[in-house]
């Protein structure tokens, strides 16, 4: 059987396009692409020339018996999505998993990822994180959803389309009140890439004020839920159990 390489491409700047990458892009029978205009691109810079097969959120289940079955009749194939790594907040999952099943072999071929990338250079805890992906977008769930990791100790990591990140600040604020430090990593390993770091309060401030701060792409960190806060819902329920022990008989 062909092996199935997940690979990832660069999040901005084609020279992270790793050397094996491009080896595996130009050796493969087919490549999988999320968008073929924009993998197109890519292989162009790279002067590749390949088949290449829409594979995306709306066809995944439908084409992956397909590819399965190229797979199995001998073909080696690329997934590749439009940017960074194939599966992080990205379509390819349905096709690892029934590769997996089927005993197939899938490859990784290593590269950028914007919630890696982010983490490694913001200056937050990097020993424990919390990968959440994209936010749902309306507040009530928006809400709903930060509260169910307000005490995760580990760096929150998150993706957020530039024109909803201050909607998203204003419902971390809310949820998580305002002494936890954040970073706005924006435009990575891009020409107009920053950083920005503070409260929740004054990164939506600094977006107010600058409308350049809401051009992009842009991953938001937010420092972990603090020990006394931790400690405190701990000591919480040492105490509601003793209350508890005390009631029954
Ligand atoms: N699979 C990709 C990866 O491994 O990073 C992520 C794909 S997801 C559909 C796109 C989101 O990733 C964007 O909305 C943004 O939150 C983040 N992102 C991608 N490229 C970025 C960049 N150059 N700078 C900042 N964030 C980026």
């Amino acid at each position: 059987a062909g092996v199935l390489y997940v690979v990832a491409t660069p999040i901005g700047n084609l020279g992270d396009l790793s050397e094996r990458a491009r080896r595996v892009l130009a050796e493969v029978d087919a490549i999988a692409a999320e968008d073929t205009r924009e993998t197109r691109r890519l292989l162009a810079y790279c002067g590749i020339s390949a088949e290449l097969i829409a594979y995306h959120d709306h066809n995944e289940s439908e084409l992956t018996p397909r590819l399965l079955e190229a797979l199995e009749s001998g073909q080696n194939l690329a997934l590749v999505s439009d940017a960074g790594t194939p599966l992080i907040s990205d379509p390819g999952y349905t096709l690892v998993a029934a590769a997996r099943e089927r005993g197939l072999t899938v490859v990784p071929i290593p590269g950028a990822s914007a919630a890696i990338c982010a983490l490694s250079a913001s200056g937050l805890p990097s020993d424990r994180f919390l990968f959440l992906g994209f936010p749902p977008r309306t507040q009530a769930r928006r809400r709903a959803w930060i509260e169910a990791v307000a005490r995760e100790p580990g760096t929150l990591v998150l993706y957020e389309s530039a024109k909803r990140a201050l909607d998203t600040l204003r419902d971390l604020q809310a949820v998580l009140g305002d002494g936890r430090r954040l970073v706005i990593a924006r435009e990575l390993t891009k020409q107009f890439e920053t950083f920005l770091l503070g409260s929740a309060g004054t990164l939506i401030a600094r977006l107010e004020s600058d409308p350049e701060q809401r051009l992009g792409e842009m991953v938001i960190l937010v420092e972990g839920c603090p020990d006394s806060e931790t400690d405190a819902t701990h000591n919480e329920s040492i105490r509601v159990l003793r209350l508890l022990g005390e009631s029954m008989p």
